[in-house]
């Protein structure tokens, strides 16, 4: 855990521990900070982030769909579907 001595000298293996965390808990505000500040000068564990986020809102999107045939694509909107295709665009340029 960052402490205000190490907050601008974290690990990627720490910062993406507190990514995965920051779905699962509210993370205090060194915590944050030590995660935003290591983002901000790692493109490596910003991209890790941007693929949990996206990773967790398709997974929002199939959970409001739960209880029906498991087959993700036939039960997106076009308009979702092009959504996480220009997510999918974004991440890979
Ligand atoms: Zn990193």
């Amino acid at each position: 855990m960052p402490d205000s001595r190490n907050i601008l000298n974290i690990s990627c293996r720490e910062a993406t521990r507190l990514a995965s965390e920051s779905h699962e808990r509210a993370l205090t505000f060194l915590e944050r900070a030590a995660l935003v500040f290591h983002n901000v000068l790692c493109i490596v564990c910003r991209r890790w982030v941007a693929q949990i986020q996206f990773i967790h809102e398709i997974m929002r999107l199939y959970g409001q769909g739960a209880g029906q045939e498991f087959h993700l694509g036939a039960r997106l909107s076009d308009e979702t579907k092009n959504r996480i295709k220009d997510a999918l665009r974004r991440e890979m340029a």
